[in-house]
Formats: C-alpha cells, sequence, structure tokens
C-alpha cells in the first residue's frame, strides 16, 4: 500500500507471512548469539555469529550500512543502552548485554532485541542465582514490560495504550521486587515493513496524544529501554553508542509484531508470542 508522509504503512496478510520468514531468521539470530555467548568472546565474535545466521538464512542485514552503521548487530553491554558497536571488547561474567539485531527476506525487515546477564559459563536463564539481583530483575522486568506493550496492541485501541502498558508494568515490576526503573524516553520503537524504521513511533511511556487507532494491517517494533537509574542518556563520540548519564545499567527488549484481522503475531517469535501473551490472557495468531 502506498503510503505518504503521516501515514502507516498497511501491510496485507501476503507481506505479513514474507516478514514472518525475515522475523524468524532475527529469532534464530538471537538464539545462536545466546547460546554461543561466553566470557572471553569480544563482541565482534558475536557478531561474526550472527552474519554467519544471516548468510546461512540467505537473508541480508539491514543493520549493516544502516546509516553507515558497521556490524550486524548491536551488542550493547551495561551501561550502553542501544547502539552499541561490535568491537574488541571482551565480555566478562556478570556482564549485562543487549543485542539487537535484524534482517531482510524478499524486501521486508524483522527487528528484535534481547538482553541477557551473562555467567560464567554462558548466558544466564531469568532468576538464575549466579546473576547479580539487581540486573537479573532489571532484565525481567524489562522483558515483562514488552510483553505488556505487545498485549496492549490486542485490545486494538489506540497506539498510546502501548506505552501506558510499558509503563505501568514497569512499576509493577519494580514494587514486586522493591526497585525502581527509569524509562529511556529519547529513543522509542517504531513501524516495520519495507523499512526498518517507519511511522510511527511508538513511546515506552503514556504520552498526552492517544496516537492513531491500531488496526489490521499495522506491523510495529515494541522495544522498551530500561535502566536502574534515571532514564537519562547520552551518546558517545562513535557517534552509534548510547550509554546512561548515570553510569547504571540498562536492558533493551524488541519484538515485530503484526496486527491481523483476527489477532496479534509476534513476528520475531518463534512460539509466535503464545507463551508469554498466553499469561497475559492474549491468544495469538499462528502463522506456521
Ligand atoms: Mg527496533
Amino acid at each position: 500500500m502506498v503510503f505518504g508522509r503521516g501515514q502507516v504503512e498497511l501491510k496485507t496478510r501476503e507481506q505479513v507471512l514474507v516478514m514472518r520468514r525475515a522475523g524468524l531468521v532475527v529469532a534464530d539470530i538471537h538464539v545462536a548469539v545466546r547460546e554461543s555467548a561466553r566470557p572471553g568472546m569480544t563482541t565482534a565474535d558475536l557478531d561474526g555469529v550472527a552474519r554467519g545466521v544471516i548468510e546461512a538464512a540467505g537473508a541480508t542485514s539491514n543493520f549493516l550500512g544502516y546509516h553507515g552503521f558497521p556490524a550486524t548487530i548491536c551488542t550493547s553491554v551495561n551501561d550502553e543502552v542501544i547502539h552499541g558497536i561490535p568491537g574488541p571488547r571482551v565480555l566478562r561474567a556478570g556482564d549485562v548485554v543487549s543485542v539487537d539485531a535484524g534482517a531482510v527476506v524478499d524486501g521486508w525487515h524483522g527487528d528484535a532485541a534481547t538482553t541477557f546477564v551473562l555467567g560464567a559459563h554462558g548466558a544466564l536463564a531469568p532468576g538464575a542465582p549466579e546473576a547479580d539481583p539487581a540486573d537479573d530483575a532489571l532484565v525481567r522486568a524489562t522483558e515483562a514490560a514488552m510483553w505488556a506493550g505487545i498485549a496492549a496492541l490486542a485490545q486494538r485501541g489506540r497506539l498510546n495504550d502501548v506505552g501506558r502498558a510499558v509503563e505501568m508494568a514497569l512499576e509493577v515490576a519494580g514494587s514486586a521486587a522493591g526497585r525502581t526503573f527509569g524509562i529511556v524516553e529519547e529513543y522509542v520503537g517504531h513501524g516495520i515493513g519495507t523499512a526498518m524504521h517507519q511511522e510511527p513511533d511508538v513511546h515506552n511511556y503514556a504520552t498526552a496524544r492517544r496516537g492513531p487507532a491500531l488496526k489490521t494491517g499495522m506491523c510495529l517494533a515494541i522495544e522498551p529501554m530500561v535502566t536502574r537509574g534515571s532514564g537519562a542518556t547520552r551518546e558517545l563520540a562513535d557517534g552509534w553508542t548510547v550509554v546512561t548519564t548515570d553510569g547504571s545499567r540498562s536492558a533493551h527488549w524488541e519484538h515485530s509484531v503484526a496486527i491481523l484481522d483476527e489477532g496479534i503475531t509476534v513476528l520475531t517469535a518463534p512460539d509466535a508470542g503464545a507463551a508469554r501473551l498466553g499469561e497475559l490472557g492474549v491468544d495469538v495468531v499462528r502463522l506456521d
């Protein structure tokens, strides 16, 4: 569908099916990177793992060369929030590692991010006793906030419902854990389709405007970025890496989601989001 300034690209079901193929490549990248991550590896090593998955799938990278970005994934460690450039940095046990990855299949984009705490022998599962409790709480709260934002799409209200749900989920998780979290407000989720970043912006907090109505054919990347501190950020001199101004650790979770006539489907989750959205009372559409 042709769209102009201020309008949202609506996808046909056939186009969403191609986006699902891209989404599954992105899911494979995340599995491979998570399974291979070890202390002593560099972030460039993780980038190589991702590159291999994309090449094996016959897909292409949407990150590589994006406004000059020099790698296949973003690796953002500890106080780095997003857009970290893979390089010689050596990973250590106890690091909080965020990986943002994307892929393109037949011109259609997928985009997703995960965060894990690195243990002595690899990525730790949520709740692992080896993880610093504050880091574990941050990672889990950020993921929960992402799922809450995704679940809000199923109600087919307004776009702002997503940000409100993300904000509320972080408050609930914070009070349950006896902690407060900061929402990064300078960066947002986005529409996705024939390009990685499309309208509309998806805020991770409730805004004064309700935003556009959520409707069939919209594809959105929901991606809360959350810190153990204030949520204020700055960009490093490399022109990419975004870090917290207070040095607090940060997590980032993201999935690309499609709204279909009969419900929502998470394009970048192997199970289409069934497990986590089921816990929130949302049935997902299975495309495969
Ligand atoms: Mg994104």
